[in-house]
């Protein structure tokens, strides 16, 4: 029970629609650009990186971490780092490797960043082995599903104008979605205003959320906060620059929204301050950044301090997803997942058999591991 093969397979798909809207005129030549007010550097393409892990009997266990700029360097990491320590071991170790991975750089200080999106697409990778090997769905390795089906929230709204976006919530509401966040960050009055307009269309009984993409002071978005507590906001995302825990906890004491943070960190060790400072009441660990293994003791830990998990789903594609499917179902302390439709429908385009995401919730995989499988053909017909 030995694995003799760790391939990393970096990935770049066209992409018709971005959860920020359309893309700005010039993009889609294979360069990367910004999208003020925001600073991050965005790709024209839906990129990741998958890691497949071989056994000497067949068996294949799938990763991806979530690498939307970049995926080379994960695949490096993975390839020239982390593949030497996992060949020749079991993935029914998956503990004991992800401390070994982590081990690999620790004392030269990369315990976070490129280094753990690295380790993360392993973890997920033997974690779908160990499935795979023991005949059993993940959740059920991680000790059993806490619901039949996850409930989650559609992100994103893509469009320009508050009337447009109702329009767009109101199609999904049909469909059985009842929960709705905003990315926003376009000033104090406009993101009030923008849930406002939700608020009164959809009504009372509606999941309102706002990622701010971390654009406020803390006096701003003290300011905001007020405004979305009355709004009846579920939570308020990203207010600050994320390195800033004390002024969340400001934050987080001055207004009665939750306050909800965790896209950027990537292990237990960074989300513990949080936790200590009160500066977060809902944790968004992404499973691509952080693994299945330690999304679910970031749980653990966030349970003893009464703090709920709305893990991160943003541009990871299908093992991604399913990966973060499997280990939101053995949470007890889950709130939502993200689904963003665009992206759903490219994950799937990839898959053996697609994933299920109807009436406000994901179904849960039944098949062993991650119980869905890549597929590599159709991957290489859709590399831009
Ligand atoms: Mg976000």
């Amino acid at each position: 029970m030995k694995i003799t093969r760790v391939e990393a397979i970096p990935a770049r798909i066209k992409r018709e629609e971005a959860y920020l809207g359309g893309l700005p005129e010039g993009a889609g030549r294979g360069d990367y650009f910004l999208r003020p007010p925001y600073r991050a550097l965005y790709s024209a393409y839906f990129e990741t990186v998958f890691v497949k892990i071989s056994m000497a009997d067949g068996d294949i266990g799938w990763g991806e971490a979530l690498a939307p700029v970049a995926p080379e360097v994960v695949q490096q990491i993975i390839e020239q780092l982390l593949a030497p320590a996992l060949i020749g071991r079991s993935p029914l170790d998956v503990n004991v490797l992800w401390n070994v991975m982590y081990d690999l750089m620790r004392e030269r200080g990369y315990y976070g960043g490129f280094m753990l999106d690295a380790i993360s697409a392993c973890d997920v990778a033997l974690w779908d082995l160990c499935g795979k090997i023991l005949g059993q769905p993940a959740h059920q390795l991680l000790g059993g599903a806490f619901r039949e089906r996850i409930p989650c929230y559609v992100s994103g709204l893509p469009r320009p104008t508050a009337a447009e976006r109702v329009e767009l919530a109101q199609s999904y509401t049909e469909q059985g979605f009842g929960a709705f966040k905003l990315a926003a960050g376009h000033g104090i009055r406009a993101d009030a205003e923008s849930v406002g307009a939700l608020r009164d269309a959809l009504g009372a009984e509606t999941t309102l959320l706002l990622d701010a993409h971390w654009v406020y002071a803390l006096d701003e978005a003290v300011q905001l906060g007020n405004a979305l507590a009355d709004l009846g906001l579920g939570f308020f995302e990203a207010p600050i620059n994320p390195e800033d825990v004390e002024s969340h906890a400001q934050l987080a004491a001055a207004v009665a929204v939750p306050i909800a943070h965790g896209e950027t960190e990537r292990t237990r060790y960074q989300f513990r301050p949080w936790l200590m400072q009160k500066a977060a009441d809902i944790l968004q660990p992404d499973v691509g950044r952080a693994g299945i293994s330690e999304v679910f003791k970031i749980a653990a830990l966030a349970e003893t301090f009464n703090v709920k998990m709305a893990p991160h789903l943003s541009v990871g594609l299908g093992i991604c997803i399913a990966a973060t499917i499997q280990v939101a179902a053995a949470i007890p302390n889950l709130y939502l997942l993200e689904y963003q439709p665009p992206v759903f429908e490219i994950a799937n385009a990839l898959l053996e058999s697609p994933l299920i995401c109807q009436d406000g919730c994901y179904e849960i995989p039944t098949g062993p591991g991650l119980g869905v499988a890549l597929d590599e053909d159709r991957l290489r017909q859709m590399q831009a």
